[in-house]
């Protein structure tokens, strides 16, 4: 039988039986902030540590800015992949861009997207 009695934390408190110490609470939230500040990045978009290479590969064969010639920073997807990742990943659907152009393509897109809807 465990002691019902307060049990001594690591930190040197005294916990009540079933109650968790404030070092251990604070770890917990301190874990949990972590966790919710990685969570919502960019690999749920599809865009993880395999992309960020392929990209770059990519843009070394494909330096140049399908649109206007500059150097292209950017490897856009031709077909919107909305998250679909054999499209994501399809090279046939890539295309080198500047980031003045890829903003300017997407915009522009944005706007037929509400035209249509
Ligand atoms: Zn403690
Ligand atoms: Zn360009």
């Amino acid at each position: 039988m465990p002691s019902r009695g307060p049990r001594l934390c690591g930190c040197g408190h005294r916990v009540p039986p079933g109650a968790r110490c404030a070092c251990e609470r604070k770890r917990a939230a301190e874990r949990k902030a972590r966790f919710d500040k990685t969570r919502p990045n960019s690999s749920a978009r599809g865009y993880d540590r395999g992309w960020e290479k392929a990209r770059r590969v990519f843009l070394k064969t494909h330096p140049v800015c399908r649109r206007c010639g500059a150097r292209a920073t950017v490897v856009d997807h031709i077909k919107p992949h909305k998250g679909d990742r054999s499209v994501f990943w399809d090279r046939k659907n890539w295309q080198p861009l500047c980031t003045p152009c890829h903003s300017g393509a997407k915009q522009r897109e944005e706007r037929r997207n509400m035209e249509r809807t």
